[in-house]
């Protein structure tokens, strides 16, 4: 059920709350956020909250400079990590023009215009996000090092994990944010760690991103560690994906992606999901895998996805679907890593999914043998394709794909492109460690 204005103010009142933070998620999915005190919550509450966007990454050098928030009062949550007396509580916002008229930068807006898509053809979105991330040691003016704090692998635990104190408080911090948190342990690399959350419908899904990574940071930093949501932070290592599962339910609830009479126990809605996706996962990957360093974790050998196509078991594709079945069977898209915009990342997998619905694109069959063996010519003979190579291949294939540009609206999609090729002219024009290393004294 939804909280009222009412609701909140009581609230507020009861748990001595002094200080509300009204977040919003600019275009490349940075958390940002303007405080306002008690005294300005009922103004809050009626969308009367203006800020001038005019130095804000993606929105600034529009015509309107002026814009409002609009508090999602289902949002609201006290930050368990601040004072105790006069608390802090947040809202999570949409973005509209000052006019009242959505605001075409939004990405929270966007995400919801697709909900709703859904909604329309009868669907409810439920996303379940597992988040990797790393925790670096900070130098004694705090700022983050290479080191790792460990030197633990997968599953190890203490003493070999002393990230284990970290990780403990970090689910406890969002268990009472109201998490579920369904497990949390250590990943591959050193210093890499996975909480898993439970599902949740589309936007509250997009939410929690948001909350995850601003507690996870501000919990590493009390134990001294940096946090890091960078896709590949250490060559030779595995990287950090944010693999997002998926599953559509009907308006009575049940999950559509199940059929226990095929042999998979996939629905014919399940195969046309994954048919609109492998259709659509080259152009999305900007959204999805949106920085230079985005494209060092998706390689081979690291249990990262390279191939597009979907298997059972494979780590080396796009898509797997894991072995549950009937109310949960789920489809595990691999490729997004965790620099990337939720709200983006979950409109861009739904609306894809749905035009796969819309469209019957049937897929190709799913490849259950380890495709790292094929060569070039096998995988061109097979018509494999392969994720892009880099973000300038991501930027060719996203204009290639109207389809994105529509559902992002053609303003979002303008700037964005625009500011992901200003990040790679400037990256390809940085002279690197690798290059002065590998040249600078043998040539
Ligand atoms: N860290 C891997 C990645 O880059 C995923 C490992 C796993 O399967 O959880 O996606
Ligand atoms: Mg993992
Ligand atoms: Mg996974």
């Amino acid at each position: 059920e939804h909280r009222t204005r009412e609701m909140i103010l009581k609230t507020a009142r009861e748990e001595d709350v002094e200080f509300i933070r009204l977040q919003f998620t600019d275009m490349l999915g940075n958390l940002r956020n303007m405080a306002v005190t008690k005294s300005q919550l009922k103004k809050a509450l009626d969308n009367d909250c203006i800020f001038d966007a005019s130095t804000l990454d993606g929105f600034s050098g529009q015509e309107e400079t002026e814009l409002c928030l609009h508090p999602d009062p289902d949002s609201f949550v006290i930050l368990p990590w601040r004072p105790q007396q006069g608390k802090v509580a947040r809202m999570i916002c949409d973005i509209y023009q000052t006019d009242q008229k959505a605001y075409s930068l939004c990405s929270r807006g966007i995400l919801k215009r697709v909900m709703n898509e859904a909604h329309v053809m009868g669907y409810d979105f439920i996303a379940g996000p597992e988040c990797e991330f790393f925790l670096f040691h900070t130098d004694d003016d705090g700022r983050p090092t290479r080191l790792t704090h460990d030197r633990a692998g997968y599953f190890d635990l203490g003493p070999l994990d002393l990230g284990e104190n970290a990780r403990r408080d970090m689910v406890l911090t969002l268990e009472d944010m109201g998490f579920q948190v369904e497990s949390s342990y250590h990943e591959a690399a050193p210093g890499q760690h996975e909480i898993d959350f439970h599902h949740f419908s589309g936007l509250e899904a997009a939410d929690s991103l948001m909350t995850f990574k601003f507690a996870v940071r501000t919990i590493a930093k009390r134990h001294g560690l940096h946090a890091t949501f960078m896709p590949k932070p250490t060559a030779g290592e595995n990287g950090s994906g944010m693999h997002i599962n998926c599953i559509l339910r009907d308006a009575n609830g049940n999950n559509v992606f199940y059929d226990e009479k095929n042999d998979l126990g996939l629905s014919q809605t399940a195969y046309y999901f994954i048919g609109g996706i492998l259709k659509h996962i080259r152009g999305m990957s900007l959204i999805t895998n949106p920085l230079v360093n985005s494209y060092k974790r998706l390689v081979s050998g690291f249990e990262a996805p390279v191939f597009i196509g979907w298997a059972l078991k494979s780590k080396s594709q796009i898509l797997r679907i894991p072995s549950s079945r009937g109310e949960k069977t789920k489809i595990e898209l691999r490729s997004p890593d965790s620099s990337a915009n939720p709200y983006l990342v979950l409109a861009s997998i739904l609306a894809a999914g749905l035009d796969g619905i819309k469209n019957e694109v049937h897929p190709p069959k799913n490849m259950e043998e380890n495709l790292n063996n094929l060569s070039k010519k096998e995988l061109e003979n097979r018509e494999i394709s392969l994720l892009p190579g880099n973000l300038d291949e991501a930027i060719q294939a996203f204009e290639e794909d109207t389809f994105l540009s529509q559902v992002l609206g053609a303003d979002f999609a303008g700037r964005l492109i625009e500011m992901k090729r200003a990040e790679w002219e400037d990256y390809i024009q940085q002279v690197t460690d690798w290059e002065i290393d590998r040249y600078m004294y043998h040539i």
